[in-house]
């Protein structure tokens, strides 16, 4: 049984599109990426399983259970940080946790105090003087601390610097060896490469394409910006290049595929510089959709 269950799940606001037709699952201690440029659908489709808003059409399980009719006994079991986190500014941050803990049968207030030190979370301040950073830290250790069986994380990483993105990926990952299931949403294509094992791609409110980690990472795609020495240079000619302009002295390439072959023929050409860098998350739905929607070549 999976863990997490869509079935053509549709959720359309007044005025606006949501999610259309949203299909997936995501398997028992899987860490699952949910990926797609801002706007294009995440938050409705989490807010949607934890039956914060109702869906328009289609259907879902959590635990082989419906997410409407059965949503109060799936919370118990659900770890949830939504994407902008609001508390009650003059508590302490020990107090607010302590309260949301009761209402969990597993609340482990040791653990509390672990997870709160492992990310530099000071416990005894009010949560009016925390930093952005620092109040989704005391959001990341409300959703673990009953130590669910699934964790959803709405975009987790915004606010974090990147040695505590470290360290909660860190705790994501003793999370899953304890036996969790782990969802979570992202717009930066880096993150979610190197924590998940399958990621759901969504664009405009449809899914684009379901890939393990291991086939995007196979036709990782890459920005290449070549400078010649010498104006209109010639066009590079390799297997693997998705598209190629030519400005100046520079060639900018979308290249996916082995690198050997690109550094091979990178090192034969009279260059004066080479900058290869990440595409951003539209460059890579172009490739996909470039390729019919994501078929592997
Ligand atoms: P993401 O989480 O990927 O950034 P969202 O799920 O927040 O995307 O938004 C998806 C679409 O639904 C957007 O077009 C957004 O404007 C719309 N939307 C989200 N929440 C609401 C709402 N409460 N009322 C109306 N439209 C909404």
């Amino acid at each position: 049984m999976s863990i997490v269950e869509l079935h053509q799940l549709t959720k359309r606001y007044k005025n606006n599109r949501g999610i259309e037709d949203v299909s997936f699952s995501i398997e028992e201690e899987e860490i699952f990426g949910f990926i797609g440029p801002n706007g294009a659908g995440k938050s409705t489709t989490i807010r949607t399983l934890l039956n914060l808003i109702f869906p328009t059409s289609g259907r879902a399980s959590i635990f082989g259970k419906d997410i409407v009719r059965d949503s109060k006994e799936i919370r118990q079991h659900i770890g949830y940080l939504p994407s902008e986190v609001h508390y009650y500014d003059d508590m302490k941050v020990i107090d607010l946790l302590s309260y949301s803990g009761q209402f969990h049968r597993n609340f482990n207030e040791d653990k509390m105090k672990k997870l709160a030190k492992r990310l530099d979370l000071d416990i005894t301040r009010k949560i009016e003087d925390l930093s952005f950073g620092n109040r989704k830290k005391v959001g990341i250790v409300q959703a673990l601390l009953h130590e669910p069986k699934l964790i959803i994380l709405d975009e987790p990483t915004s606010g974090l610097d990147p040695l505590m993105q470290h360290h909660f990926f860190e705790l994501l990952r003793e999370e899953q060896h304890r036996g969790a299931t782990i969802f979570f949403s992202s717009h930066i294509l880096s993150e979610v490469q190197k924590m998940c094992d399958r990621v759901a791609i969504i664009k405009e409110g449809r899914l684009v394409k379901v890939e393990s980690i291991e086939s995007l990472t196979k036709n990782r795609v890459k920005n290449i910006t070549l400078t010649f020495e010498k104006e209109n240079p010639s066009a590079v000619d390799l297997e693997g290049i998705v598209k190629q302009e030519v400005k100046g002295r520079d060639i900018k390439l979308l290249y996916s595929g082995d690198i050997h072959p690109l550094l091979d023929q990178l090192s034969s050409l009279p260059l004066e510089d080479v900058v290869i860098e990440e595409p951003s998350l539209e460059e890579v739905f172009m490739h996909y959709y470039e390729n019919e929607g994501g078929e592997e070549k």
